[in-house]
């Protein structure tokens, strides 16, 4: 009796141990793996923030090369948005316990350099120039609209759920600013520059 019960124990021990050992190695390759991911999500972090920094600098030359009062407002708002959302990054990195810090983000330095060469190759005080500020402030806003959403999905994966209401926060007046500026396009602008 004692015998059977020992070589029925033995398998069962083994099987145990196989799947503790499985259970541990498991969690071990996930805490790698999410390890891995955070330190993507802090990297991606770092590329937003050094991009709403280059917004920062770029707006002022947006808003001074805007022909409407309309539009203008609407750059000046959103310059003021920015800061915001400059200062919620700021609040995440800390909220992670990491240096603030940016990374130089190509496409959106590439977004502004396309929104200089329109102004560079437009008439001042024209609604074609303003056509053109427009379709290049949006390709920034659809960038950071596919970042802050891409971002805040990532944050709530893992389980950072105040960094994901920092980014969510931002998303909407991203979302707000772009549908804004359609509106000024298509309420005004679009049609004044095809009668120029
Ligand atoms: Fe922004
Ligand atoms: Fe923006």
């Amino acid at each position: 009796m004692a015998k059977t019960s020992s070589t029925s124990t033995g398998p069962v021990k083994k099987t145990i141990a196989k799947t503790a050992a499985a259970i541990g190695n498991a969690a071990i390759e996930k805490d790698h793996n999410e390890g891995k991911l955070m330190e993507f999500f802090c990297d991606q972090l770092k590329d937003i923030y050094w991009a709403e920094n280059h917004i920062k600098i770029a707006l002022p030359k947006m808003i001074k090369a805007a022909a409407s009062p309309v539009l203008q407002a609407a750059f000046q708002d959103h310059l003021k948005a920015t800061a915001g959302h400059i200062s919620r990054l700021e609040q995440a990195f800390e909220l992670l316990g990491k240096p603030v810090r940016g990374k130089k983000c190509e496409a959106i330095e590439g977004i502004v350099l396309e929104g200089e060469s329109i102004i560079a190759e437009t008439e001042p005080g024209t609604a074609v120039r303003d056509t053109g500020l427009i379709l290049a402030a949006q390709k920034v806003e659809h960038y950071e609209i596919a970042t802050y959403g891409g971002l805040a999905q990532l944050a709530t994966n893992l389980g950072l759920t105040d960094v994901a209401q920092l980014l969510t926060t931002t998303l909407a007046e991203e979302k707000e600013t772009d549908a804004l500026l359609t509106e000024i396009a298509e309420n005004s602008i679009n049609c004044e520059a095809a009668s120029e």
